[in-house]
């Protein structure tokens, strides 16, 4: 028989599945894959329901439907300042992931080069390759996660069609400043390229860290593919509702992938998610509260278990060295016997790059219950506290 697709075949299943199923094996409590273990709010899930009930359950329109283009289109204007027109920038997708997928298929062509930081989430760059397309790796270092500016200049050539963004970012809860910004928007307009914003963290930023998206940059307006997702802002990650914003030619680009890899997202959930947006921006603040608390939670009690902490900005996610614990192996040893051990899983941070990478941090979810994440540490403490 002929061989089935060489650059899937060859890909391992992803680290989530895998560590989420080595949890499940060892009943460890799961801080790996990242998604909260509280429903999302009560009235957008009950709008979901109400839907399926209420002649929602034939195909939605190619686009979205526009209750929820029109929902997007006013938090882009409520909390960026940014004008969109909900007919023609706006499109409906199944979840980040599909938007993605479909701003990379709908901009690529092949031997395309794309630019993207290093650590980075793991289906940009299979993606990226089935589209033929080429990509070229910056590398961030912790603790700051700063831009190697010079790298990432060097990184641009006259094939260069897009860099792809992920703020804030996962897995290092790095939140690029409105000046870095601007310097990769200086970038992206000297060598004629668009960006691909992976902001689905974007109501996530703690302390005095705030989003700002790409688009809303001088120059970046009508090069700018923003993607937020439903999953993230309402705790509901198994919804897979995303959502592009985009200047009307590009945001075309994104529909025609659309069209062709799945044309249109349930009804019932993009009517859901159009009621959640609308939500007071007490919402949006109350959501940030609550995960900053359970950052704050985990990384203090990370520490008195003898991690050495990375800072985080946003995301879900805290990195931890863990070698102040004793442990020589790497991090997917360590990560495997913390599982089976202490009972706690997290996710090996090598997993976000290719070939060398750190091998001494381990991702943490906070995006759980107080009592759940004092658990974790408690059982942290026990298995590897030196007091
Ligand atoms: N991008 C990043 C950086 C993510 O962490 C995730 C995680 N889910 C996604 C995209 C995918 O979003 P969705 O679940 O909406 O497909
Ligand atoms: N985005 C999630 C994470 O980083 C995982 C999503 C998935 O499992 N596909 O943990």
């Amino acid at each position: 028989m002929k061989p089935t697709n060489t650059l899937l075949a060859a890909q391992q299943t992803t680290i989530f599945t895998v560590m989420s199923a080595l949890a499940a094996e060892h009943h460890a409590i799961n801080l790996g894959q990242g998604f909260p273990d509280t429903e999302g709010p009560a009235e957008v899930v009950r709008a979901a329901a109400e839907a399926l009930l209420d002649g929602r359950n034939q195909y939605a329109p190619l686009a979205g439907l526009p209750e929820l283009r029109q929902a997007v289109a006013a938090v882009n204007q409520r909390f960026y300042g940014l004008k969109v027109d909900p007919d023609s920038e706006v499109v409906v997708t199944s979840g980040g992931t599909e938007a993605l997928g479909c701003a990379l298929a709908g901009l690529l062509d092949p031997g395309d080069e794309v630019v993207l930081f290093e650590p980075l989430y793991d289906t940009y760059l299979p993606v990226i390759r089935l589209l033929g397309a080429v990509p070229r790796l910056v590398r961030l270092e912790p603790p700051g996660w700063d831009i190697p500016r010079e790298a990432l200049a060097a990184a641009f050539s006259p094939r260069t069609k897009a860099l792809l963004i992920n703020t804030p970012m996962n897995p290092t809860g790095k939140v690029f400043t409105a000046e870095e910004l601007d310097f990769i928007a200086g970038l992206l307009v000297r060598h004629d390229a668009y960006a691909i914003c992976d902001e689905v963290y974007e109501y996530l930023t703690y302390d005095n860290h705030r989003h700002v998206p790409l688009i809303t940059r001088p120059g970046m307006r009508e090069r700018c593919i923003r993607i937020s997702s439903a999953g993230k802002t309402f705790s509901l990650t198994g919804w897979k509702v995303g959502y592009v914003t985009a200047a009307a030619p590009l945001a075309a680009a994104v529909m025609k992938a659309h069209q062709n890899l799945l044309f249109a997202t349930p009804q019932n959930l993009q009517r859901a998610v159009a009621q959640g947006l609308m939500m007071p921006d007490s919402y949006y603040a109350g959501l940030a509260a609550k995960m900053q608390a359970g950052r704050d939670r985990l990384a203090a009690g990370l520490a008195r278990a003898g991690f050495a902490v990375l800072p985080c900005h946003g995301s879900y996610f805290l990195d931890a060295d863990f070698r102040p614990l004793g442990f020589t192996g790497d991090d997917v040893a360590f990560c495997r016997v913390m599982t089976a051990e202490a009972g706690v899983t997290a996710i090996p941070v090598s997993a976000f790059y290719e070939g060398e990478a750190p091998r001494h941090y381990a991702r943490f979810a906070f995006c759980k219950r107080p009592e759940v994440l004092d658990e974790a540490c408690a059982r942290l403490a026990r298995r590897f506290g030196r007091g």
